[in-house]
This record gives structure tokens, sequence and C-alpha cells, in this order.
């Protein structure tokens, strides 16, 4: 282990987790926690306390986490001594959310004086009951934080309802609304980008850019979760959040300083600037889709119909591309096309900035039209590449697509931390910044909740797409009508 740092307070940490055998905590925020504790970033007087309903002693829980969330901590990052250091942080309390006794024992567990942080990686339905009991048992003090999952809510009246729930037990500044895509070090490398350099600022605006596409696509279906899925979907799971949030880091205007304000103030202009959908901009603009049966990874998977818990007559959408605009002077006339989708071809998670190609033909046209693209890749990998036109070697001046390629790898020969372990050692940290603020995601959930009303007044049901490919054709259709094409 390195030097160890403390909580912004200087309290000792007591993190709570509320949903915390769950899927997500299993996953990611018990090894993002590992990960912070084996680089120095949890002191060891810190305490993890995982909740939940079942009935466990202290070995039971341990042995599930060994056996459901170690195999997520990479091999290269597994230091026995240090995972053993680490369990002894953790401690598992019985609680029901629907329970005021249970917190009585949560109260007791977590130590006086202590700076409480509390994970709620739970339904959002249960957001509300949590925080009035957490409040009622005397938990939630001036250094209490508390982190939201996301989706928050499922339209823009049950996110007011939990945020006015949540805002009478904790101040703004101590609510984490967390979207982990602002947490990737891709998506905060693109401010430094856009910010930190003189060279693309001037370009970064209509018209030289032509447009702008975001593409968070997953391999995976819905597999277990489809209970959860199905009363959602891919616009509330993934569009409302991850690629509204990545669509302002695109468009935002300059901030005047770092600070969560700034910062926040400008990806809230963005979100009051998307144009309103109507009816027929919903069916005109928007593709949903569904996946049927197909072959995913070299084996043939079930269409979304046939998951378990899925009802015979959902319309639930697991794939959704559409074209928005951002109303401002800058991106006036600039189309930003979103798409996302399960049991897609691949995952894959980027972002294309393309630009306008020079007004004059000088030299002869090369195949695929565009000169040039600046790529900004998330997932699998994460990488920013800018794609110029250069000379094929040769007497002639025929023209050619490179690529340059900006390998952070190699020039910061340092390890990149993963986004869930960024995002936690920024709430005990006290840091806003990559959080999104009570006033972004009830304009966020204005804009995208038109549109999904819009879809049940239309009744249609979503366009069928063979698991494994890249979705359905009226996709691809969408940008053909302007002259463009998705970038793969
Ligand atoms: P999950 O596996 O269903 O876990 C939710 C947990 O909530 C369960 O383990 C359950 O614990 C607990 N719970 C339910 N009712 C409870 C009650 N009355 N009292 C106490 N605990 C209760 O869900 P998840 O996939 O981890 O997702 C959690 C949250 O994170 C959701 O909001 C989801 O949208 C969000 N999220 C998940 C992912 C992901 O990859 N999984 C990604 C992004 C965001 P017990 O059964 O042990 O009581």
């Amino acid at each position: 282990m390195t030097s160890t740092t403390v909580p912004d307070t200087g309290l000792p940490l007591d993190m709570i987790i509320f949903g915390g055998m769950g899927d997500l905590a299993m996953r990611k925020l018990l090894p993002a926690l590992y990960m912070a504790y084996l680089h120095g970033n949890l002191e060891p007087t810190t305490r993890i306390l995982s909740t939940g309903r079942q009935q466990f002693d202290r070995a039971a829980y341990l042995a599930h986490v060994e056996e459901h969330s170690r195999s997520f901590i990479a091999s290269t990052n597994f230091d026995q001594r240090t995972w053993d250091g680490f369990l002894q942080l953790l401690e598992y309390v019985r609680l029901d959310v629907q329970a005021a006794p249970d917190f009585s024992a949560l109260a007791q567990a977590s130590r006086a004086g202590a700076q409480r942080v509390f994970y709620l990686s739970t339904a959002p339905s249960l957001f509300i009951t949590i925080c009035d009991k957490l409040s009622d048992a005397g938990l939630v003090d001036k250094n209490a934080r508390v982190v939201l999952e996301k989706p928050l809510g499922r339209d823009l009246a049950s996110a007011v309802d939990i945020n006015e729930a949540v805002g009478k037990h904790f101040a703004e500044s101590q609510i984490y609304r967390i979207d982990h895509y602002l947490g990737k070090e891709t998506v905060q490398n693109l401010m430094v980008l856009r910010f930190g350099n003189s060279i693309l600022e001037p370009l970064w605006r209509a018209p030289n850019i032509s447009s702008v596409q975001i593409t968070v696509a997953e391999e995976v279906g819905v597999g277990s979760r489809a209970g959860f899925y199905d009363s959602t979907g891919a616009m509330r799971d993934m569009v409302q959040n991850h690629l509204l949030q990545l669509l302002c880091i695109v468009a935002m205007e300059p901030p005047t300083s770092l600070a969560p304000d700034a910062v926040r103030d400008e990806k809230l202009k963005v979100l009051r600037s998307l144009r309103r959908f109507s009816l027929a901009d919903i069916a005109r603009d928007t593709v949903r889709g569904q996946y049927v049966r197909g072959v995913s990874g070299n084996e043939e998977v079930p269409g979304y119909m046939e998951e378990p818990n899925v009802p015979a007559d959902s319309k639930t959408e697991t794939f959704v591309a559409l074209r928005a605009h951002v109303d401002t002077w800058r991106w006036s006339k600039v189309p930003f096309y979103l798409r996302t989708g399960k049991r897609m071809e691949r995952r894959s998670s980027k972002i294309v900035i393309e630009f306008t190609n020079p007004p004059f033909p000088l030299f002869p046209e090369t195949p695929g039209g565009v000169a040039n693209r600046l790529v900004i890749e998330l997932q699998p990998e994460e990488a920013i590449k800018l794609q110029i036109m250069a000379k094929q070697p040769g007497s002639g001046m025929q023209m050619q697509q490179v690529e340059l390629n900006l390998d952070l790898q190699s020039a910061f020969q340092q390890r990149r931390a993963e986004a869930y372990e960024r995002l936690l050692i920024d709430v005990v940290r006290g840091r806003l910044t990559h959080f999104m603020r009570r006033d972004e995601l009830e304009a966020a959930w204005s804009w995208a909740d038109p549109i999904i009303n819009g879809w049940g007044v239309l009744g249609e049901k979503p366009d069928a797409y063979a698991a494994g490919s890249r979705g359905p054709s009226a996709s691809f259709a969408l940008l053909a009508r302007d002259g463009f094409n998705w970038i793969e």
C-alpha cells in the first residue's frame, strides 16, 4: 500500500451501502473500494457497512463477498494481504428499509462522530423511505453525504418527489447524484481537451462541426434484470442520464472555473437548450428497438420477449436512436445523434465529432467522404483519435485518412482508476464537480418525459432487431436521411 489520505472532513469514514448485497455492490462498489484501499485512498480506520434483508453473520457475509465480488478485481491488482486487510473494514448489518427498528441497529453499528456516506444502491422507489428513516434514527448530520444511483426516478414527477424528500434531510452540497460515465478518465479528459487547448475550441461549433454522434452499445442482454428493466427501458436507463451527460460535456460552454456549480451551470444551460420533441418529431426523429433471438459471441441467445419475467405484451425498448438539437448559437443546425442498445454486435461506447469538409475539393475525392473526425472511445478501451487526411506516398496527390492517436497510456505511465473508484474517492473528499445537481437532473427528465409519453401515445411496437446486430435498420435510415452514417 502507498500513503493514505483521509476524507476532507478529517473524520474516520463510515461508508454505508444500501443494497449492499446487490449486483452493483458486488460487481462495482466493493471492487472499487478495494482498489481505493490498495492505492492508499481509504484509511484503515474506514468501515464499510453493507446492508440487506437477508440474515447473515459476518463470516457468511464475507464468504458471499469472496464468492461474488473478488472475481471482479483484475488478477494484476489482487494482493492477498491487502484483500485480507480490506475485508477487515467490512461489516454486514441486516436491515429492511421498511422497518424503523432496523435503522436503530444501523445507528448502533455506525460510529458517533464518523463521516457517514450513505450509498443508495437500491431501486429509486426506496430512496425516500431510506432518507426519512436515516434522519429519524439521527444518522444524518452536517458531515453526512448521500450518493444516489441512477436512474433517479422514472419521470420528472418522481424525480422531483425524490429530490424534495432527500432535500428535507440533506443540503444540496451533501447530495451526490452519480452517473459513472462522468467518472471516466476519457470523459473528464474531454473537458481538458476542449478547454485546456486553444486549437480545438475555435472549431468547436457550427458550422465547423457537421454532426455529433454518441453511442453506448452493450453486448449483454437484460438477463436476470428483466423485472427491473421492463418498467424502465433504454430511454430511462441510458439516454436520460449517461447519453445526455456525455452530450452536455460535448456541448457546454467553457465554465468560468472548475468549481462544481460553475461546471454544472454550463451543463444545465445545455439541457435547457435541448429542443423539445413534438409528436411529429418523435415519429420522424426517434427509433425504438427490441432485440429478438440472434447470435451473440458465437452463441445463440434468446430475444428480449423470451427473457425470464418479461410480460407477454411488453413494448419496452432495448434500443433507442434519436436525433437531438441543442438550440444555441454554437450548435445551430448541428444534429446530435444518440444511440444506445442492448445485445448489440459488440460493447462499444464512443463520441464522434464530425467536422465539415474543406469548402473546395482540391484533391481527388476519397471514398468515405468525411475528412476529419474526432473519435473519443470510452468502452471497451479508452482512447482519443483524430482522423485527418494525409497524402498517400507516390507520385499522385491522392489522399488517405490516417489517425492521430493520442496514446494516453504511454504518455502517462500511471494507473487509470475505474470510474466508480474515482467517483467514490470524490465523494469521500467532498468533490461535487462530476455529480449531477438537482436542476440538471430535472431538466434532463423534462426533455425525456415528452418523448417517452409520445411513444405511449403513438402506441407502436419497437422495431425488432436481431441480437448481435447493429440495431434496427431505421436507425441507419435516421442518419442516411441527413447524409451521415453511424461510425462503428
Ligand atoms: P439489485 O441487484 O436488485 O440490488 C438491489 C438490492 O436492494 C438488493 O440486493 C436488495 O437486497 C436491496 N433491497 C431491496 N428491497 C430492500 C428492502 N426493503 N430493504 C433493504 N434492502 C432492500 O440491484 P442492482 O443491480 O445492484 O442496482 C442497484 C441500483 O443501482 C439501482 O438503482 C440500479 O438502477 C443502479 N445501477 C445498477 C447498475 C448495475 O450494473 N447493476 C448500474 C448502474 C446503476 P436484499 O435482497 O439483500 O435485501
